[in-house]
């Protein structure tokens, strides 16, 4: 992308009603702007991010073998009448009538929806296990909307829900879930620890809240340190063998970790207290078991290996897209701006020509945006006449990992330079290195 051609309306001044880093720098760069309290239109950067966090989801999801679908927004009220939800889900539920009079609401989470699909099609244990996702916005009339698209009223989520023949099975859909979060997360650059947590409106027994520590985060957690330092990394995994699944929840479940609502302050004490942390978090996915919650009065049923018809057990599971573009926003930050984690940069790099009209300079600049373009990369070209100092200062704000700096003093030698925008570190070297490094990187 050209920047002369693209559409990136970034804000000189610090929005007045932004109180924390993640809402003053999505709004000074250009992200996103607000609607209505708490729904945001998201501007060409802000839904890039929004893309390619989508795009790691599916990808985590598709790779544990869970099938991806989409769900309407807007649902019967009926079908929330079969639960008992539709009374007991109180004001946060956004509730509309059609010109035939007919109740519908905008899907504040899917449990109903999902059910009926599944009783409408699968009748037989045969069909079991089986994990239908989808990724798709969600209303809910929340009293305080704030922190930009932290609280939102109208957000993206990823919800999934698994479909088990007995607890045990359904148990290793739960626990596959939480490897495949981890990874999830992993791929974004953030630290998100599962925590166990309280149920809530959805209902059920187990459930794990993922928390990205921030100051700003709006739970209270407690922890062992440690449990900070785990990491997936590249170990290779069978997702269908149960036992090696649970052996590797157990290692990221099994230091103390909870979020005030199910903190034990006994248990706690237990941990050494080097190693004893109190602090704040921001919750950016949570998996619930909840066995036959609907399927029961839904009439969710298939026949058993013994001919019997018994409801399915069930089970969903969330992340927040759009929360995840404030949070890591708020993981990976500093007086500049935003720094993206590889992962999720709306480009790859920036290229910054420090003497537009110059026709060396031009021409290292095309060549550097056409060859990194050919590789598969998204490079955004500042090739505005503007001083170098605001171009800077632009990239910075934006927060793309790495920036390319071309001018005709480095060319006459041959050279440009790499910045990496974390470390601040630049490296002279040939726009041939260049691209081979980025390559590497990006790889
Ligand atoms: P919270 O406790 O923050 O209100 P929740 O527990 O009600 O969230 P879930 O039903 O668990 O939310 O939804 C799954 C995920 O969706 C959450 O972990 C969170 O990341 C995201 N999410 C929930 N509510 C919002 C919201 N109002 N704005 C943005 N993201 C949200
Ligand atoms: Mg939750």
């Amino acid at each position: 992308m050209r920047l002369s051609r693209y559409f990136l309306p970034v804000l000189k001044e610090t929005p007045a009603e932004a109180q924390i880093a993640s809402h003053r720098l999505m709004l000074r760069a250009g992200m996103i702007r607000q609607q209505a309290a708490g729904i945001y239109s998201w501007l060409p950067l802000g839904f890039r991010v929004l893309r390619r966090i989508e795009q790691v989801v599916h990808e985590e999801q598709q790779r544990v073998g869970h099938i991806p679908m989409l769900m309407p927004t807007l649902q019967p009220a009926d079908l929330w009448r079969e639960s008992g939800r539709y009374d007991d889900y109180g004001a946060e539920m956004l509730r509309i009538r059609d010109r035939h009079k007919r109740d519908l609401l905008y899907g504040p989470t899917n449990e109903e929806m999902i059910t009926d699909v599944f009783r409408a099609h699968v009748a037989s244990y045969r069909d079991l296990p089986l994990t239908l996702y989808h990724i798709q916005w969600k209303f809910r009339d929340e009293i305080r909307p704030r922190f930009g698209v932290m609280r939102g009223r109208e957000f993206l989520m990823k919800d999934g829900y698994t479909f088990d023949i007995d607890k045990d099975a359904a148990l290793h859909a739960y626990n596959r879930h939480m490897l495949s979060y981890l990874r999830t997360y992993e791929r974004m650059g953030l630290t998100a620890i599962p925590m166990r947590a309280d149920s809530g409106p959805i209902g059920g027994d187990d459930t794990h809240e993922f928390l990205v520590l921030a100051q700003t985060g709006e739970s209270e957690v407690f922890y062992d340190d440690r449990v900070t330092a785990l990491r997936l990394g590249a170990r290779d995994i069978d997702h269908d063998d149960p036992a090696a699944v649970a052996d590797i929840c157990a290692e990221f479940t099994s230091l103390y970790a909870r979020t005030d609502e199910t903190h034990d302050e006994a248990a706690f004490a237990q941990v050494p207290e080097d190693h004893r942390k109190v602090g704040r978090g921001i919750e950016v996915g949570q998996i619930f078991y909840f066995g036959t919650k609907y399927s029961e009065p839904m009439g969710a049923r298939v026949v058993n290996d013994r001919g019997e018809r018994v409801p399915v057990h069930m089970g969903s599971h969330g992340i927040g897209v759009s929360r995840l573009v404030g949070a890591i926003i708020e993981a990976s930050h500093d007086e500049r701006g935003i720094i993206w984690p590889e992962g999720v940069t709306p480009f790859h790099v920036g290229i910054v020509n420090l003497k537009q009209g110059d026709g060396a300079a031009d021409s290292a600049c095309e060549g550097l945006y056409r060859t990194l373009t050919a590789l598969g990369l998204a490079p955004l070209y500042d090739d505005r006449d503007e001083r170098a100092g605001a171009k800077f200062a632009t990239m910075d704000l934006i927060g793309l990992p790495w920036r390319v700096t071309v001018g005709p003093r480095g060319l006459a030698a041959g050279k440009v330079e790499l910045t990496c925008r974390r470390t601040g570190e630049t490296e002279e070297m040939s726009p041939e290195a260049v691209v081979s490094r980025l390559g590497q990187i990006y790889g």
